[in-house]
């Protein structure tokens, strides 16, 4: 039986049952699952972060544990036709060690890369961090979550010494008396959170939203922003600007917590409500209010999620509503403070345990001497055996099959040929490879490139842990063995670092990686050494850092100090710029990007699933009625969304809901209604994100 799983007897029928989460978001929604007689049901299990909730996504996650679509069996392309076609493991393996071995024979460790996903749990994470320094021993590793959350994370490090999501429970939400989102749409990406908002209404809170667009959150807001995408760092300097007019900035906080806030002052002096208002579109008077309702609260809390930080100055924009946080005395302050919305379900602890290119376990940097000597001493090799820190993901991306870039790919949870900013040329690197490996459940667009493909269990089928957007590390509990055929992701690397004659056993049981993670990660920023399974299950999940199993962990940061040297937070001064691309002749309209309910990522997992196919069938470009008017487009006919890299190809979708010079699309899908085939490839230079959420095109009539 698998660990965790209970199994009832009914009269004459067999049920099992496992108390776990949600296999998507960040939320980690509670639920059971329930096995009768072969058939799986959800059911919704009370749980701080979703109280008994569910979106689509949650209910119907159990339909993909049988889906006929379901990999089974490994699949080899073969040369004599270039097809792939079913395979032993053996052979699959063999291939895959063979191609590494010739690769790195001829071209160097680091022409082998790894690219991992923020869907992973802490125990594949940390082992494929591990796998790529120890067993392949190349730079070469990053992920997916460069897409979601890297921004965020490079801001709250700066400002704050550590990068966790929320730095507080999620239900703080609900005693804040002003409630500030930024770019984030809950309503949609997990509307279980929505419970909180609703408990913060009830406490006569207020809730305002800066948006784009006229989500489904915005419409619940008592104010709602709207501005050009883009220039949400302009206005969060204008309500500081006019914090400080007011007379509302917090000195004693600021002059005991912080530094370096004279060079903010003097930064956002020139950021008049006015000009700003021009810049942005937003008006001065809803400028004004926002402000107020931040710095007369008794208790406030901003939250930033994708469309403050996909820009390439997105680490600059979320600096910027720190700073404003910072200034009004909110972190650590009980019911206030700043978090980032974590997006992927595992987004927090993927990116603690040394998937990120320039990290290792426990959020420590690759290139500090201490770091690497403890974290070698874990896994039993000389610290200078581990290689240097590699490149962001898309740089890393881009780089392959070219002379100086990897020769062979192994993807572990992640599909960039539809995830990736300006898909199609990522399309084209993935093809000259050497050698590219995927391991999945399901066929994926990047699978379908693939010399390999490695069938692996999913979330129902395995134990470990994930790491939600509080911090609050959970236990993800198998139902069923994985089927015929199939294997972990952690018993792959295990087989493969074997094949590869690592100088060390790779463990492929989730608890004993975890052991092991929880010694790696001890001492460092993200601290688990005193998370325990046993204590996960006692506790409703632990919140890191934890360095003692038998001391406290840590719901709430920053009470009395920041992880700074200093034990202070530290202010940044940020300026306004314009995007990456900006409109001209040829390209006049805006072109964002986001989510839709009852899709999720790349849709490798939700546009297989009949409920969500139903409810969000295709693509759309939603098109405000003056644009479509101007443009002689009507309502579900067909359109093109040409940027200077490419095009997409869906049904328009005409809205009051989008700003007249703005188009949006959502990025769930492939094919010619692949939204990042538009999507512009600049990053930001701190965190490497890509600039998502705006470049410019033009929008055309298509032929049916
Ligand atoms: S909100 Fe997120 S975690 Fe909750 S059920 Fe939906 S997708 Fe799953």
């Amino acid at each position: 039986m698998t660990d965790g799983a209970r199994v009832a007897t009914r009269p004459g029928v067999a049920s099992r049952e496992a108390a776990t989460h949600c296999p998507y978001c960040a939320l980690q929604c509670g639920m059971t699952l329930r096995e009768t007689g072969g058939r799986v049901e959800v059911l919704p299990r009370q749980f701080p972060t979703n109280r008994g909730g569910l979106c689509q996504k949650g209910w119907t996650a159990a339909e993909l544990l049988d889906h006929p679509e379901r990999l089974t069996t490994p699949l080899v392309r073969d040369p004599a036709t270039d097809e792939q076609r079913p395979a032993s493991w053996a052979e699959a393996l063999d291939r895959i060690a063979a191609g590494i071995r010739t690769v790195q024979t001829g071209h160097g460790r680091d022409a082998v890369a790894v690219f991992g996903g923020g869907g992973l749990t802490n125990e594949k994470a940390y082992a494929l961090g591990k796998f790529a320094r120890v067993a392949l021993r190349t730079r070469h590793i990053d992920y997916n979550g460069r897409w979601c959350m890297s921004s965020a994370a490079a801001a709250g490090i700066r400002a704050f010494g550590v990068d966790r999501g929320l730095p507080f429970p999620l239900a703080d939400l609900g005693r804040a008396e002003t409630l500030l989102l930024v770019g984030a749409n809950p309503a949609e990406t997990m509307p279980p959170l929505l419970r909180h908002l609703a408990d913060q209404r009830e406490r006569g809170g207020r809730l305002i939203v800066i948006d784009p667009r006229v989500t489904a959150t915005a419409r619940q807001a008592d104010l709602h922003l709207q501005p050009l995408p883009g220039t949400d760092l302009a206005v969060a300097n204008a309500l500081l600007h006019i914090a400080l007019t007011e007379g509302w900035l917090d000195r004693d906080y600021v002059a005991d917590r912080t530094t370096g806030f004279d060079a903010v002052r003097r930064t956002v002096a020139g950021y008049w409500p006015a000009e700003v208002e021009r810049l942005s579109g937003v008006p001065m008077a809803d400028l004004e209010a926002t402000a107020r309702a931040l710095g007369t609260a008794g208790s406030a809390i901003i939250l930033t999620a994708r469309g403050a930080e996909q820009h390439a100055k997105g680490v600059d924009t979320v600096t910027a509503f720190v700073n404003l946080a910072l200034a009004l005395g909110l972190p650590g302050r009980p019911g206030s403070g700043y978090g980032c919305l974590t997006g992927q379900g595992n987004g927090q602890g993927g990116r603690e345990h040394g998937q990120k290119a320039d990290q290792l376990p426990g959020y420590r940097k690759i290139d500090d001497p201490a770091a690497r000597e403890h974290v070698a001493g874990v896994w039993g090799v000389p610290a200078d055996d581990l290689p240097g820190p590699g490149v962001p993901a898309y740089r890393l991306l881009d780089s392959l099959g070219t002379p100086d870039g990897p020769r062979a790919l192994l993807v572990f949870g992640s599909n960039p040929v539809v995830s990736a900013p300006r898909a199609a040329r990522i399309e084209s690197r993935l093809r000259d490879l050497d050698l590219l490996v995927v391991a999945d459940f399901l066929r994926s667009e990047t699978a379908a490139l693939a010399d390999v493909v490695l069938p692996v269990a999913q979330w129902a089928e395995e134990d470990g842990t994930m790491t939600n957007l509080e911090g609050r590390v959970l236990r993800r509990r198998a139902l069923r063995e994985p089927p015929p055929g199939v294997r972990t992701d952690l018993a792959v690397l295990a087989d493969l670092a074997a094949r590869l004659d690592a100088p060390v056993d790779f463990p492929s049981e989730p608890r004993t990686v975890f052991t092991e993670l929880r010694r790696a990660s001890a001492g460092g920023p993200a601290d688990y050494a005193g998370v325990t399974w046993e204590r996960i299950d006692a506790e409703t999940g632990v919140f890191w850092p934890c360095p003692d199993p038998d001391g406290p962990d840590t719901p709430r940061l920053f009470a009395d100090r920041f992880p700074t040297p200093d034990g202070r937070a530290r202010f940044h001064p940020v300026t306004h710029r314009p995007a990456a691309e900006e409109v001209c002749a040829e390209y006049p309209l805006h072109f964002t990007t986001g989510r839709v309910l009852a899709q999720y990522q790349s849709g490798t997992q939700t546009r297989r699933v009949s409920a969500l196919r139903r409810a969000a069938p295709d693509a759309f470009v939603e098109l405000h009625p003056d644009l479509a008017a101007r443009l002689g487009i009507d309502d579900g006919e067909p359109v093109r969304v040409v940027s200077r890299r490419g095009e997409l190809r869906a049904p328009a979708r005409v809205s009051t809901t989008i700003r007249p010079d703005t188009v949006f699309a959502p990025f769930h899908w492939a094919g010619a209604a692949r939204a990042n085939s538009v999507t512009n490839d600049a990053v930001d230079p701190v965190s490497g994100m890509p600039e998502f959420k705006i470049c410019a095109v033009r929008v055309e009539r298509a032929e049916p």
